[in-house]
């Protein structure tokens, strides 16, 4: 029923194969099939208007090879435009010289932080890394149970005070500041060497919540800022990925579940509004259903 973007390409172009320049009305032909895949990827629609211009650009000026037909060739184009504006090379975590790297987890409630943490502290664990998980989202009554849960399955340790325990990081005042700061305070002393600070989220972008994180944040200095974002949001990617950067200023993004239907325009999209690289996909409910963020893969997933 759907057929890929690259077959329609190849397609609208299977008879011009020898002609010398591609014209205008050939290639804003392609341009069209080019936005509405895009659009059907779920790009946002500013995006999908920049990059199809600049595709238009390049695909006016290329000479028609011998060796690829121009659907081809076009293809080629959206391909490598496609990878520069996903980034490139894939960034890799930034590891603090001295003491614990932390790193500090934000997005909307339900984006997949919670099951995040426990997948970056089995991906570090398997690296030689000693991480423990933070639990500073206080805001759902059952987010500490369930990052300890997350935890355990990842064999990972999770930093959780219990209110009216009587340890020296206990936190009767249930402030999440605090337990980010503790957090980093106990993974010092105890040597773990990579902090993963969950925090809580909203089911809409939320002014008092974003204060929350960003004094978290300011209080724990981290190394990384990692956004997770749902790639199932469509359409909102670049309204939530703006308010998290201008709320956070975070340094990376995590596409979340990828192994959903979606197309993976999400990454397109935040990628370009924010310049902010992605770094890891999710891609499942278990803890090793997540991997390092390839920019190739995911253009073959958006034009295939
Ligand atoms: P949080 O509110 O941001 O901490 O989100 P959670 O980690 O609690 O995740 C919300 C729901 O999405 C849970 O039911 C998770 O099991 C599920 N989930 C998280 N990541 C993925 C993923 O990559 N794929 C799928 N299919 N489900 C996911």
């Amino acid at each position: 029923m759907f057929n890929s973007l690259s077959d329609r390409l190849t397609a609208t172009f299977k008879n011009l194969r020898g002609k010398g320049r591609l014209s205008e009305a050939d290639v804003d032909a392609t341009v069209r099939e080019i936005r509405r895949a895009l659009l059907e990827a779920d790009v946002a629609v500013p995006v999908v208007r920049e990059f199809t211009a600049v595709v238009k650009e390049r695909a006016l000026g290329a000479e028609v090879s011998e060796a690829l037909n121009p659907g081809q060739q076009i293809v080629k184009i959206v391909n490598e435009e496609l990878q520069s504006v996903l980034g490139g090379e894939t960034r890799r975590i930034n590891l603090a010289k001295t003491g614990p790297t932390v790193i500090m987890l934000a997005g909307l409630q339900g984006a997949g932080k919670t099951t995040l943490a426990g997948k970056l502290g089995k991906w570090l664990t398997d690296q030689g890394h000693k991480p423990v998980l933070v639990a500073s989202d206080l805001q759902r009554p059952n987010a500490v149970t369930q990052l300890k849960v997350v935890g355990e399955r990842a064999g990972v340790a999770v930093f959780a005070p219990e209110p009216g325990a009587t340890s020296e990081f206990d936190d009767p005042t249930g402030d999440p500041v605090k337990v980010a700061r503790d957090g980093v305070d106990f993974a010092r002393s105890k040597l773990y060497d990579v902090v993963i600070v969950d925090t809580a989220g909203r089911l809409g972008i939320d002014q008092a919540l974003m204060n929350q994180a960003r004094d978290i944040r300011d209080a724990v200095d981290p190394d990384e800022v990692l956004f997770v974002i749902d790639a199932m949001i469509g359409q909102d990617a670049v309204n939530t990925a703006k308010a998290f950067d201008e709320g956070v200023d975070f340094t990376g993004v995590v596409l979340s579940k990828l192994d959903g239907d979606a197309r993976g325009g999400a990454a397109l999209s935040v990628r370009a509004v924010t310049g902010k690289p992605i770094m890891f996909a999710s891609t499942g409910e278990g803890v090793r259903d997540f991997e390092q963020f390839h920019p190739d893969r995911m253009a073959s997933r958006i034009l295939d």
